[in-house]
């Protein structure tokens, strides 16, 4: 790739026209990166027909509707009596029906009027709906503009999936701009590369919905590049550590350390954890370097397995850095872990973000001196300024997009460590196969004994108030209940919004309940948080979007309520449920959906309430999910394709893997892919 294309899909976003820094890190939070490439890889979810029609009589209710309209009178809103009536603007169409246009935000009314003058045509889109005397009503319509800039409407839109604080708009400006700039730049590019960015362009700009399907060129393009890439990845990682292999002394045992591990146990550890920790130590004791991935459901005790291969590393004086993905993550497996450790005798330390000053540096020689043996943080364990005296083992806690991309730096920072990922994410064998291709893998199957299966029911929204009765009786009886808020697809309204709003609601009938959500002072939230985890605190319920991260330990919570379960991904709502249950109470999951869920949805969500095996559910999450991405996907699967389609294109898994392993050198669009789809900026930024 010429060098002037590359720096272009490099440059961060806050230099496109238009955008600048705050937008630049809003669209970094929705796309996981904040450059060119990172916009390039978002694909829209679908498109929304905007074609001109004559009359709302040619529009169904809950459709978009792109309509020319004559201006004819306006009635001003406000606050009457207590109750907030939104501005209206009464208008015809060219039958003379008339509609009403309605805006409830009326901070920037007057430019909204401006656009909007009495007696004037003017061709708007956005949703219809009907009042309750049957009059069409347009709500913050999308566009507004002049009979003789009618095209600048889209007839075909395509809508990218966004969130808090990004507007379609804001998107299609970045797409124009992008797209402007690309096209002199790909031009007298190969044909390989002329053909991929034609196929960005076709999903960019795409021209019927069947551009997005799964099986068109553009996407089939794509998606096999997408694999291919990944495959190549891995080709190359399965081979540096096999070349690796006799740099590598056998480490020598000094201490013995493990009966003491087994000693502080307050439990019997299950037939599978004692198979699983068998196998990690099987492979410490190989010169290749350990690659190993330890599957296991929510609640299947992953930590104590990741302790005791850290034990194991200190019997020889070996460092073992242990990272979580998010700071509260890092500081509860630090409260846990902490204390055994001290029990065993192992110096155990936690290093994030925060910490700074002369804390951070005493943390950061005792790190050094190899006197701390058992790191817990955060990605701040690989910043620049941290040594390690011995590094002998990594342990990844349930990274999201934990790619080979990112175990190939692991392996380059710490002179080849063992690595041991640990991930609640079933994945099929016959798929892990080929997306863990380099790695070993474990499999716990199996919970702690005397763990009930979670109660899982399925439940139309409309019937809360029966439910928040019924929650009522429980909390008084001691239940701790979280509550996840919707989703919100576009953020016509945000997920805040929704959060806070049932969050004022349930207040009136639980008055100690807390609020979290991603927008909150980290500070605050972690407070939050702790304060609900205390099995004496008043807080019993605890309201948040979806940030309760996977992996966050409440033994005391026994409920959980998701809403508009039907939007997520079947194993992001098996993450989600798996924070209940994980103590010897009965827990309960009640999956709340709105009214225009599926006859596929209802089914998914029946998968849900019938079983509590991982396994079955991914599979079945694979097997049903419908085109198009669900929410929540990204935050459950460690890999999550851009373009790939993990049902419908299994046959191109097996197409790349094959060319992958085939290939004899890797040529130079095989390395300009893998720099496209392997995100190495990712690690330790
Ligand atoms: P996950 O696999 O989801 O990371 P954790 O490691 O957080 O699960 O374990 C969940 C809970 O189960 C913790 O409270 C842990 O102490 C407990 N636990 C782990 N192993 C056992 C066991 N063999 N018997 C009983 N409880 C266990
Ligand atoms: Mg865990």
């Amino acid at each position: 790739m010429k060098k002037e294309l590359f720096d272009f899909l490099n440059t961060d976003l806050q230099f496109v026209k238009g955008v600048g820094p705050v937008l630049a890190s809003k669209f970094d939070e929705i796309l996981g990166g904040r450059r060119v490439l990172d916009f390039l890889l978002h694909k829209p979810s679908y498109v929304r027909p905007r074609e001109i029609t004559d009359s709302v009589i040619n529009v169904q209710p809950g459709e978009i509707i792109t309509i020319p309209v004559l201006i004819k009178s306006y009635k001003k809103g406000g606050v009457f009596r207590g109750r907030r009536a939104p501005t209206q603007i009464m208008c015809n169409d060219k039958l003379g029906v008339p509609i009403t246009i309605q805006f409830f935000n009326t901070t920037f009314l007057d430019y909204w009027l401006n656009k909007l003058p009495i007696g004037q045509w003017r061709i708007i889109s956005g949703k219809l709906e009907y009042n309750n005397n049957g009059g069409a009503i347009i709500s913050h319509p999308e566009f507004i503009e002049c009979l003789e800039n009618a095209e600048k409407i889209p007839s075909i839109q395509a809508v990218y999936p966004s969130g808090e604080g990004l507007t379609q708009k804001n998107f299609a400006n970045v797409r124009d701009q992008i797209f402007a700039s690309l096209d002199t730049k790909v031009n007298d590019c190969e044909t390989s590369v002329r053909d991929f960015f034609d196929a960005l362009r076709t999903v960019h700009f795409p021209k019927s919905a069947d551009d997005l399907l799964p099986n068109s060129g553009a996407i089939l393009t794509l998606s096999y590049s997408e694999l291919f890439a990944h495959q190549v990845a891995i080709a190359i990682s399965r081979k540096h550590r096999q070349e690796i292999r006799s740099i590598r002394g056998v480490r020598k045992k000094k201490h013995d350390l493990m009966p003491k591990f087994y000693e502080v146990l307050t439990f019997k550890l299950t037939d599978a954890q004692e198979r699983v920790i068998d196998e990690i130590f099987d492979d410490m004791k190989k010169p290749t370097p350990m690659m190993r991935l330890v599957q296991g459901d929510v609640g299947s005790g992953k930590t104590i397995v990741a302790l005791s291969a850290a034990t194991k590393m200190a019997e020889s004086g070996t460092q073992t850095v242990l990272m979580a993905p998010t700071d509260t993550l890092a500081q509860q497996h630090f409260a846990t872990l902490q204390s055994l450790c001290e029990k065993i005798g192992i110096v155990c330390d936690i290093l994030t973000g925060r910490d700074k000053g002369r804390e951070r540096t005493e943390k950061l020689i005792s790190i050094k001196s190899g006197r701390t043996k058992l790191i817990v943080g955060t990605h701040a364990v690989f910043s620049d300024d941290t040594e390690y005296k011995d590094l002998g083992l990594v342990i990844i806690d349930e990274q999201h997009r934990f790619g080979v991309a990112q175990r190939e730096a692991i392996r380059i920072k710490g002179n080849n460590p063992d690595v041991l990922a640990l991930s609640a994410t079933p994945i099929p064998r016959t798929l892990s196969m080929t997306i863990y291709g380099d790695m070993d893998i474990s499999i716990l199957n199996e919970k702690p004994a005397g763990r009930l299966p979670i109660k899982t029911t399925k439940l139309p929204i409309m019937r809360i108030n029966d439910l928040v009765k019924r929650l009522s009786v429980q909390v008084e009886n001691g239940a701790k209940v979280f509550w996840v808020c919707p989703l919100v697809e576009e953020s016509e309204t945000s997920d805040l919004t929704a959060a806070q709003e049932r969050y004022d609601f349930l207040k009136s009938h639980f008055p100690d309940a807390g609020l979290v959500h991603g927008k909150m002072d980290k500070k605050k939230r972690d407070k939050v948080m702790s304060e609900f985890s205390n099995a004496n605190s008043k807080m019993r319920v605890l309201v948040s979007t979806t940030v309760i991260e996977v992996g966050i330990d409440v033994p005391s919570a026994s409920i959980i309520v998701i809403e508009n379960a039907e939007r997520f991904g079947l194993a992001a709502l098996h993450q989600l449920r798996g924070r209940v249950g994980r103590g010897y109470a009965q827990s309960f999951c009640v999956l709340f959906y709105g009214k225009n869920i599926t006859e596929d949805g209802i089914k998914r969500l029946d998968v849900l309430c019938e079983t509590d095996d991982g396994f079955i559910i991914a599979e079945q999450d694979l097997m049903m999910r419908g085109v198009g991405e669900l929410l929540g996907t990204k935050q459950s699967g460690w890999i999550a394709y851009n373009f790939v389609d993990y049902r419908e294109h299994r046959d191109l898994f097996k197409l790349a893997s094959r060319d992958a392993r085939e290939m004899e050198i890797v040529s130079d669009w095989a390395k300009d892919l893998m720099f496209v789809f392997n995100r190495e900026h990712r690690v330790g930024a």
